[in-house]
C-alpha cells in the first residue's frame, strides 16, 4: 500500500496545487496542503507538481508478517432468529481450508442476545473457537457497531483468513471492515483454496465470466473473501463438539451509530430461489411471453420454482429475483430444466452444481449439452406439453394404482 505525502514546505500557491487534482483530494486544511481519502491514487499531482511538493511513499503496513495470523475465520449472520445457511457452508470451507494448514476455525457473532440453540448449532458444525457478543445495540444490523465488533474480533484472534457470506450484510460489512485492516478482499469467490504458506487462492469470474480471476493478497493479513450462498456445500454436523465459547464486550462508545431504527417493515415472504429443490428455467428459446405458460405449469407439477436468463428478465417476462447467473442467483437445486437456453458461461455460473440437470434446445450443439445430464434436441413449445401430459397421465395411473390397492386391502379386510 502507499499513500501521497505532502512537503508542506515546498507548498506555495496552495490555490494552483489543489487544482492539480481532478479528484478534488488536495484541500487546505488548517492552513496546510491536506490530501484526503478521496485520493485515488492516479499520481497526477506527482506528475504536474513542478516543485517536489507530493511524493508518493510506500507504507510500511503493521502486521504484514504473515506467521502473526493463524487460523482460518468466519463471519456468522444472524437475522431475525436465524443463521443464515451461508454462514455454515462457510463454516465448512473454513475446516476444508483449515485441515489443509492445520489451523483452526473461529467465528464471531453479533446481537442483542444470542441464544443457546445457535450457539450450540455453530459448534456442533466444528467451530473451535466461537467468540460471541451480545449487547442491545447489535439487536438490528447497523454498520458502525457491527464493524467495531468485527474488528475487535479480528484484533484478539488475528485469523489469517476472513470469510463472510456474500449478502446483502456481507457486502457492506466485509469490505469496511478490510479496509481498517488495510487489506485485500475478493468479492464473489466462487474457488477457495490455500497455499502452505496460507496464502488464500481467490478465484473468481472475471470480466464478464470470460475469465477466471486468481487472486492472492500475498503482502496482507487477514485476507477477507466474500462467498454467495450455495456456492459452497453445507458441512455435516458432527456429533461430539469440542469448541470453546468466549464472550467479548465492546466499550459503549464503539457500539454507537448514527443510525436509528424507528420501525421494521417484513417485506412479503418470498420463496427464494435458492431454496427450491426444483427449477424449471426459461430462456429466449421460449419464443413468447405467452409460452411461458408452459414453463409455470411444469413447474407446479413438480412443485418447483420458474426461474429465467437474463434475456427473460430483460425483456420483463420474469422476476428480476428469478434470474439465474452471475448478475443474478447461485441455484443447486435437485433437478433443473433449462428450456430454450443457450447456455451461457454467465447463465451456466448460477447453476452448474445442481444435481441432475436436463436441458432442451433446438440446436443439438448449443453449450448448455455440456453439463446437461440429459439433453433433449427438440422444440421447447412442443417438448414440455408433451413431458407435461407425460407426467400428468403419470400421475393418474399412480392414483388409480393407489385407489386399487386400496379397494383391494379393504376387501381383503371385509
Ligand atoms: C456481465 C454480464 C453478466 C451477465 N449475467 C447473466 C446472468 O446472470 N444470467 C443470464 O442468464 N445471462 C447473463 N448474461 C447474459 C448472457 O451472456 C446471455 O446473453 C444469456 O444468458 C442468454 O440467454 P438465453 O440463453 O435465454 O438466450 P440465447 O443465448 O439467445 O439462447 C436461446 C437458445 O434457445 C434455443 N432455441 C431457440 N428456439 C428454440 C425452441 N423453439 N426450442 C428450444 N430451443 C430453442 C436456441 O438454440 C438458443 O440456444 C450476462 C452477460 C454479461 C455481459
Ligand atoms: S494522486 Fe491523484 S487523486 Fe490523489 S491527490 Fe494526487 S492527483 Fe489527486
Amino acid at each position: 500500500m502507499s499513500h501521497i505525502a505532502v512537503h508542506q514546505n515546498k507548498a506555495v500557491d496552495y490555490k494552483a496545487l489543489s487544482a492539480l487534482c481532478p479528484f478534488g483530494a488536495i484541500v487546505v486544511d488548517n492552513g496546510h496542503i491536506a490530501v484526503t481519502s478521496a485520493c485515488r491514487m492516479c499520481k497526477l499531482c506527482i506528475k504536474n507538481d513542478t516543485r517536489g511538493v507530493f511524493e508518493l511513499v510506500e507504507d510500511d503496513v503493521a502486521g504484514t508478517d504473515t506467521s502473526e495470523w493463524n487460523g482460518i475465520a468466519v463471519f456468522i449472520e444472524i437475522y431475525e432468529m436465524k443463521i443464515h445457511p451461508v454462514s455454515l457452508e462457510m463454516i465448512g470451507k473454513a475446516q476444508e481450508l483449515a485441515g489443509k494448514i492445520g489451523h483452526s476455525v473461529y467465528a464471531a457473532a453479533a446481537g442483542e442476545k444470542i441464544h443457546t440453540a445457535h450457539v450450540e448449532e455453530l459448534l456442533h458444525y466444528g467451530v473451535d473457537e466461537l467468540y460471541l457478543y451480545e449487547a442491545p445495540e447489535l439487536k438490528h444490523f447497523r454498520i458502525e457497531p457491527y464493524t467495531a465488533v468485527f474488528e475487535d474480533f479480528i484484533v484478539r484472534r488475528r485469523p489469517s483468513v476472513v470469510l463472510v457470506g456474500g449478502t446483502s450484510i456481507g457486502r457492506v460489512l466485509a469490505p469496511r471492515t478490510a479496509a481498517r485492516f488495510r487489506t485485500g478482499l475478493t468479492a464473489d469467490c466462487t474457488i477457495l483454496d490455500i497455499q502452505e504458506n496460507t496464502d488464500l487462492d481467490q478465484i473468481r469470474p472475471a470480466f464478464g465470466g470470460n475469465i477466471m480471476a486468481h487472486i492472492r493478497t500475498t503482502k496482507h493479513r487477514p485476507q477477507f473473501a466474500t462467498v454467495r450462498y450455495k456456492i459452497f456445500n453445507m458441512p455435516e454436523r458432527i456429533t461430539n463438539p469440542t469448541g470453546t465459547v468466549i464472550h467479548c464486550t465492546l466499550p459503549p462508545a464503539k457500539l454507537n451509530s448514527t443510525i436509528e431504527i424507528l420501525k421494521v417493515h417484513h417485506k412479503e415472504k418470498v420463496k427464494h430461489l435458492e431454496e427450491a429443490d426444483v427449477i424449471v428455467a426459461a430462456g429466449r428459446g421460449i419464443g413468447s411471453r405467452e409460452n411461458l405458460k408452459y414453463i409455470e405449469y411444469l413447474a407446479e407439477l413438480l412443485d418447483g420454482e420458474v426461474a429465467g436468463t437474463r434475456t427473460l428478465i430483460e425483456a420483463g417476462w420474469i422476476d428480476p429475483r428469478r434470474q439465474i447467473g452471475l448478475s443474478g442467483r447461485t441455484v443447486r437445486p435437485r433437478l433443473i430444466i433449462a428450456c430454450g437456453i443457450s447456455g451461457s458461461v454467465q447463465f451456466t455460473a448460477g447453476m452448474n452444481g445442481s444435481e441432475k440437470i436436463i436441458a432442451v434446445n433446438i440446436d443439438p450443439n448449443a453449450a448448455i449439452f455440456s453439463i446437461a445430464h440429459i439433453g433433449i434436441v427438440g422444440d421447447v413449445t412442443k417438448v414440455i406439453p408433451e413431458l407435461i401430459e407425460n407426467i400428468k397421465a403419470d400421475a393418474a395411473a399412480d392414483v388409480k394404482a393407489d385407489a386399487a390397492a386400496e379397494g383391494t386391502a379393504e376387501r381383503s379386510t371385509s
